[in-house]
């Protein structure tokens, strides 16, 4: 659920979820500025409201810190993937020169899509798709990615050959993983 809360006079967007297995009330700002606000079951509003407050120093730190990537917090994310698809083209394009120099690999075509539960994959047609989020990631995570999507064409499995192909290029992609699976598609 979207709501709107006023912070030193500033109208923040936010999406209130609401959670069995939470306890306590928690806050995310993500790199594309959005703001998420996790509340256990029961909870009413008000108390939310308060608590966020309580933060607002910090929520607004969070969002102006992203807003200096030029991330507008308000907009959705049809309108966040509408603005940033081309942007996304271009890096992963780019990307993706860099590391198949080493591979050499054929490829088909580039998609930047707006996934809710996928940062990439790769189609039977040698078509690479990728979520428009990978942009908001740092670097080597976005970079891992990449890497391993670009490895399924060689390898449609995660088999041991596979992730051999992918440490050729990103050595430390175990670490990598955790830090992604930590964040989730929020980031
Ligand atoms: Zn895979």
């Amino acid at each position: 659920m979207t709501k709107q809360i006023k912070i030193h006079s500033r109208d923040i967007n936010y999406t209130l979820k609401t959670s069995k297995k939470a306890k306590k009330l928690r806050l995310a700002v993500y790199c594309d500025g959005s703001f998420v606000v996790t509340k256990p079951m029961g909870l009413n509003d008000r108390v939310v409201e308060k608590y966020i407050m309580e933060k607002s120093n910090w929520v607004l730190a969070k969002i102006d810190h992203f807003k200096k990537f030029g991330v507008d917090i308000n907009k959705n994310d049809k309108q966040k993937y509408l603005t940033y698809k081309n942007k996304t083209l271009e890096f992963v394009q780019e990307r993706i020169q860099h590391f198949n120099s080493t591979y050499q690999f054929k490829y088909n075509k580039i998609n930047i899509k707006n996934q809710k539960t996928r940062w990439g994959s790769c189609s039977k047609k040698r078509n690479l798709n990728f979520n428009y989020k990978i942009l908001f990631l740092p670097k080597h995570a976005a970079d891992y990615i990449i890497v391993h999507e670009l490895c399924h064409l060689k390898e449609f499995n995660h088999s041991t050959k596979f992730w051999n192909l992918v440490a050729t290029l990103v050595p430390n992609h175990k670490e990598i993983r955790k830090e992604i699976r930590n964040k989730g598609l929020y980031f």
